[in-house]
Parts: C-alpha cells; sequence; structure tokens
C-alpha cells in the first residue's frame, strides 16, 4: 500500500512513512494510490464487530504490509484501553431517523482521541522498531494539544513541543495540557495568536539547524494516520443502521475537514453513504464553495465553536484531487490562487458531482445555542456546541425513519461550559477526567512570539539529555530531562 502526494512531485511512501509526516515535500498531501475496496458482501460481514475488531480490519487495509495483523490487534487495543465507554463510540437512537455518535469517550474528551491515541501508539511502535526517535511539533487552538499530549505521554522515543496561543484557550482546554508533569512533554504558551503559533512552527520546520539536530514530526489534521483511524467510526455507526443494504448520512461539525475527508474515505471504500453533511459555524467558506463552486478567503471570526474557527481547511486539498480526477497539475495551480490571490474557481460539472456527496450548512452562533436548548429540553441531554452546529443542519434538512442521520458529537460539553450555560441557565457536571484537573499544578513556559526563542529552549533541552544505551538504541535518552523541565515555570 503507498501513498502519494496531492500535488503530484514528491516521492511515494509507504504507511508508516506517511502516517509521521506532514505536509509532502511538494506542499502537497498525501493520499492511497489505490483506495481500499470493500464489496457489499465484505461488509456485511464485519456487521456485530467490536469497535477494536472493526478497528483492526479497517486500519489493515491502508497499512498494508507495514505491520502484521497481531502487532496491529495490540497498538489497536492499547489505544483504546483507556476511554470511558466500553464501546469506545457509542450510538444513541434520537427521533425519526436521527442518531448521535458519541465521539468523546477517550481521555481528553473529544474526538480528535480516536486518531491520535491510534496514532501515539502506531509512531511508538514503529520508532522502537527503527531504533529512531522522533521530535514533534505542533500548534493548538485547544482540542489537539491535550489529546496529542495525551497520546505520546510517558514514550521514551518522542519529545513533544506544544504551543498554544497565551490567554486564548479555555480555562479547561490549558489546564489538559499544562497538568501533564511527564519530561517528554513540553508546553509552551506563545504571546500571541494560533495563527502565530502555527507560523513559529512552520519556521521551525524549515530551519537547518534544528533539522540537523532533532528528526521532526508532526501529528496535525493533514497526518495520514490520523484520517485513517477515523474511518473506522463511520463504518462502526453505519453497519449498526443495517449497512450496506441501508444507505446511511453523516452530519460532521466541520473544521479542518480531516473528519470529513475520513467519512468521504469510507465512502470511497464502499461504504454506502447517502449524503455527508459539511456542517459549519459563521466561518463558512465550505458553505460558499458548495453554493457556488468558489472558494474565497474573507478573514476567521471568533465563534461558540473555537475547534471550527478556520479559514482555510487543510485537508480540502484531498477532496479537490478526487474532484479533478487526480489532476495534480490542477490541484497545485488551484491551491497556488489561494495563497496569492485568496480565491479559486471549480467547472460546474465539478460541483455538481461534489454535490452528489456532499451538502454544506452554516449554523450561526444563535442557532448552535438555540440547538443546545433545544435538544436539552426535548431528551435532557446536553450536546456540546460543535456537535449542537451539526445537529441543527441535520434538522435544517429534516430526516425520516426511512433514511438514517448520524451526527458526530465531537466532543464533551463540559469542554465547553460558558456556552452551554448561556445555553440551557445551568452548568455541566464536570467528568472525573476534568474535575481532577482543577488540584493538580499546572507546568508551562510563556514564550514570545518568535521562532528564535523556541529554537533556543529546543537546542538547550538538546543540549542537556545525557544520551545512555537503552536496549540497543544509541540514541535514547535517559531520564535527566528533569534538569530542564525544572526551569520550565508557570508563566
Ligand atoms: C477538531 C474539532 C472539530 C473539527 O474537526 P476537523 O476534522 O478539523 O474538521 C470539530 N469539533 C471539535 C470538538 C473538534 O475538536
Amino acid at each position: 500500500m503507498h501513498y502519494i502526494s496531492t500535488r503530484g512531485h514528491a516521492p511515494k511512501l509507504d504507511f508508516e512513512q506517511a502516517a509521521t509526516s506532514g505536509l509532502a515535500l511538494d506542499g502537497g498531501l498525501y493520499v492511497p494510490e489505490i483506495w481500499p475496496a470493500l464489496s457489499h458482501k465484505d461488509i456485511a460481514s464485519l456487521r456485530g464487530l467490536s469497535y477494536r475488531d472493526l478497528a483492526v480490519k479497517i486500519i489493515s487495509r491502508f497499512t498494508g504490509d507495514a505491520v502484521d495483523a497481531s502487532e496491529l490487534r495490540s497498538l489497536v487495543d492499547s489505544a483504546y484501553s483507556n476511554f470511558d465507554h466500553h464501546e469506545i463510540a457509542p450510538l444513541q437512537k434520537l427521533d425519526s431517523g436521527l442518531h448521535i455518535l458519541e465521539l468523546f469517550h477517550g481521555p481528553t474528551l473529544s474526538f480528535k482521541d480516536y486518531a491520535l491515541q491510534f496514532l501515539g501508539k502506531f509512531m511508538d511502535w514503529s520508532l522502537n522498531s527503527r531504533m529512531q526517535q522522533l521530535t514533534i511539533v505542533g500548534a493548538t487552538s485547544g482540542d489537539t494539544g491535550s489529546a496529542a499530549i495525551s497520546a505520546v505521554t510517558g514514550s521514551p522515543n518522542i519529545n513533544l513541543y506544544m504551543l498554544h496561543p497565551f490567554g486564548r484557550v479555555s480555562d479547561m482546554q490549558r489546564r489538559q495540557m499544562t497538568t501533564n508533569q511527564d519530561v517528554n512533554i513540553f508546553n509552551y504558551a506563545v504571546d500571541g495568536t494560533f495563527d502565530d503559533c502555527q507560523a513559529i512552527v512552520k519556521t521551525i520546520f524549515n530551519d537547518a539547524e534544528v533539522s540537523r539536530q532533532f528528526s521532526l514530526g508532526a501529528v496535525n489534521s493533514i497526518n495520514w494516520g490520523r484520517i485513517t483511524a477515523q474511518i473506522v467510526y463511520y463504518f462502526y455507526a453505519a453497519l449498526q443502521l443495517g449497512a450496506p443494504q441501508q444507505k446511511v448520512s453523516f452530519a460532521v461539525p466541520t473544521g479542518n475537514f480531516g473528519n470529513v475527508f475520513a467519512g468521504y474515505s469510507a465512502f470511497r471504500m464502499g461504504l454506502p453513504i447517502e449524503q455527508i453533511l459539511i456542517c459549519s459555524n459563521e466561518n463558512d467558506i465550505l458553505t460558499r464553495f458548495f453554493d457556488r463552486g468558489r472558494m474565497w478567503k474573507q478573514g476567521v471570526k471568533q465563534t461558540v465553536t473555537p475547534s471550527m474557527d478556520i479559514e482555510v481547511s487543510s485537508n480540502f486539498e484531498r477532496f479537490l484531487f478526487e474532484l479533478l480526477d487526480r489532476n495534480s497539475d490542477e490541484v497545485t495551480r488551484l491551491m497556488r490562487l489561494l495563497t496569492l490571490e485568496g480565491a479559486f474557481m471549480v467547472a460546474p460539472e465539478a460541483l455538481e458531482r461534489a454535490r452528489e456527496t456532499f451538502s454544506a450548512h452554516r449554523v450561526d452562533d444563535d442557532e448552535t445555542c438555540r440547538a443546545i436548548s433545544h435538544h436539552y429540553a426535548e431528551t435532557g441531554e446536553i450536546v456540546d456546541p460543535h456537535t449542537a452546529v451539526a445537529l441543527a443542519a441535520a434538522k435544517k434538512i429534516g430526516t425520516d425513519a426511512r433514511h438514517p442521520m448520524v451526527v458526530l458529537s465531537t466532543a464533551h460539553p463540559a469542554k465547553f461550559s460558558e456556552t452551554i450555560e448561556r445555553s440551557i441557565g445551568r452548568d455541566v457536571d464536570l467528568p472525573l477526567q476534568l474535575s481532577r484537573l482543577l488540584a493538580k499544578p499546572e507546568r508551562y513556559r510563556r514564550i514570545s512570539n518568535s521562532s528564535d526563542e523556541l529554537k533556543k529552549l529546543m537546542l538547550s533541552v538538546w543540549s542537556q539529555l545525557c544520551w545512555q544505551p537503552r536496549k540497543l538504541d544509541p540514541f535514547s535518552h535517559c531520564c535527566c530531562f528533569g534538569a530542564c523541565v525544572s526551569e520550565v515555570s508557570k508563566q
């Protein structure tokens, strides 16, 4: 199984390489060279499998020869061992064909755990077998940071540097990151915005000196390993609702288009999907694209669904590649236009084809809060604001029992208690995972809005490491990270 770049000028990679890299060398994103295909009979044979068993079946279609079956089995088992629901991703039935797939039962209570817990285990295994070490540098506006930290915490093969914008993530989101005490986790709060954090990460990746010292890796949402693990829950939900005989629709709260692209991948593998609803907040660049076939930038607005406050969805390029019949020159041309002129257009036939699988919906903050309060009044259950965006979109288009619709619930409401309180007039009971953070000390360092300071810190950590042979691995480090960690202070 090989992976090719959407821009056509980067080397082909195997799964192990594709799952640990970010952008391809030509600026593109990696996609499967050939989509794995499942017949209706294959899909029917997956009915009744547990989430873990299904994950092994689906993920193995993408790993190919890279991982043997028993190894994959144990990676999957350990990835989903600390989820707080035995079904991992339980499906709740509402009325008239509407269902909610709960994707917040992982250790950090957002759906990012479903991908990152697996990826963390996979990377660790892969590095171990190649006797290599990886330094991951990432930026977060909230949920990704804690999910990535939880996924690699304690790994002897991985150091993680996570940047968040100082004062711009919620109290709970910050605590989820900064209460981690492991020596391989470095939390930095940047005096700047999320975009500044991302710019610093980009500069670090392009820095020759850093590249000489560190083997750098990325876990941002363009990572193919993350998409692979997310395909599983689309099958899991659809099988329970009668797939492959019954077609199912999905409503997906969308930011970087990773979750939507996982659904599209399931569709390309043969899962009968009626429609995928791309659900956006007031940052509606995708809704505008599906209206008019033209994508153009307008700037980002802050909303009650911060994980979806994104201008350009990075994974959209993967879909564009498929929409343009894998014409990588055309993808390159359009993406350049978007960067240089802030806009591009596709032909009416392409838009027509895109609309066969997708519809796009914009839900503003008022509608989101109303959806939370309606749902609470009807069911007594509280959904998080991101979930509410998808719920509102699904209700707008209307559902009936013959056409099941699955709303993906991407976070636990307690992560966004302010908006919940505003919507229903009471707060959410804190789950144990969050309440116990309140008593824990925080550990992070505040840094200036410059890549130089981060670079200096990374290099000084490097020089303080004492390297000792661990097993046969000359590159693994012992535990004297402590020396540099103690200087990382709160604020
Ligand atoms: C990341 C995130 C999203 C957006 O998912 P994408 O895959 O980036 O489209 C939606 N909801 C929540 C709660 C998230 O954390």
